[in-house]
């Protein structure tokens, strides 16, 4: 079993993950966003300084790693990541697997033969992304607003399959916290295992009793978009985790913003308006503070940001020696 984490840039000893963020992104472009003649020009290097700015300071909170699950096609760019990581100092694991066939672009993989699939996710893992050896370190699934979608569901079993043959984690993307029960339905069919994967977005709905429900099954629940509160507003995802804790389910709680440092396209300039509080350090500023306030405890937040983290990584690890 492994005792160490794949980065963009090398690899660290799971011990020293430190702090974790478990999903934000450095660099999203949408299928076709430079089709849009309104969007605004892409300058890379602006982009890179804006994202290595907002990672130091990520890093002045103490929050050493994050994890990147930017799925194939939302113009992932390992390369820019690995620069933006490498000048901030911040750890950061990126993804291998695709977003929804609803969100992302399904053609590809609904044509080709399944072997061929996990073949690329494999050699995503063992090789690294395209040309440039940066090997993916968590394996992302995405479901959209239809949880039996044929095509989400065929992705989600080569990611499950991988994940059981690499012993890493897999990330999920669901529509406004539906369809995670489906997603661990899925992944288990095809021999991975709830307790390596994050029901991911399980926070956009005040819903305690889904978040328990998922956590019942042994799988991490995704508070993952802090910040974001025209989905819901933080107050009520703060009392979800609350209540998650007391529920017994700590060791099962993961927050993280969805942030995104660099969005391309016109919805870009849009993002900090619709959501003022979205940043990389809100946790950090914000949220914790109040945690603090409405009762939680230094370790409970200690286990969520720290420990958590490591054990869905040990856990991962772990499927390989059995
Ligand atoms: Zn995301």
């Amino acid at each position: 079993m492994s005792n160490q984490i794949q980065l963009a840039g090398g690899a660290i000893a799971r011990a020293d993950m430190g702090t974790t963020l478990i999903h934000e992104h450095i660099h999203i472009g949408v299928p076709g966003w430079q089709l849009d003649l309104k969007a605004p020009k892409y300058i890379r290097s602006e982009a890179m300084a804006h994202a290595v700015d907002r990672l130091q300071e990520l890093r002045s909170h103490d929050c050493r790693t994050i994890i990147d699950p930017c799925p194939m096609d939302l113009g992932r760019d390992v390369e820019f990541v690995a620069e933006a990581a490498q000048k901030s100092g911040v750890n950061i694991i990126v993804a291998t697997g695709v977003f929804s066939e609803s969100d992302g672009i399904p053609f590809t993989f609904r044509t080709m033969p399944r072997e061929d699939i996990v073949e690329l996710y494999m050699k995503e893992i063992t090789e690294g992304i395209g040309d440039t050896g940066i090997k993916a370190g968590v394996i992302k699934i995405a479901s959209g607003e239809d949880p039996a979608n044929e095509y989400d569901r065929r992705m989600i079993g080569v990611a499950a399959e991988v994940s059981a043959l690499t012993g890493l984690p897999i990330i999920s993307h669901t529509h406004y916290a539906t369809g995670g029960h489906e997603q661990v339905d899925v992944v288990e069919y095809h021999g991975g295992k709830a307790d390596c994967m994050i029901v991911g977005h399980s926070g956009d709905r005040d819903d305690h009793a889904y978040q328990a429900s998922i956590a019942k099954r042994g799988a991490f629940v995704g508070l993952d978009r802090f910040g974001l509160e025209m989905t819901l507003p933080d107050e009520d995802r703060m009392r979800n985790l609350i209540e998650l804790v007391q529920a017994g389910y700590r060791e099962q709680a993961l927050i993280s913003h969805d942030h995104i440092l660099c969005m391309l396209g016109r919805l870009g300039p849009a993002l900090p308006q619709m959501a003022p509080n979205w940043t990389l350090t809100h946790i950090f500023e914000r949220i914790i503070p109040r945690l603090i306030e409405l009762g939680l405890g230094r370790d409970d937040i200690d286990a969520i940001l720290i420990d958590n983290p490591r054990r869905l990584f040990e856990n991962a690890a772990g499927q390989q020696s059995v």
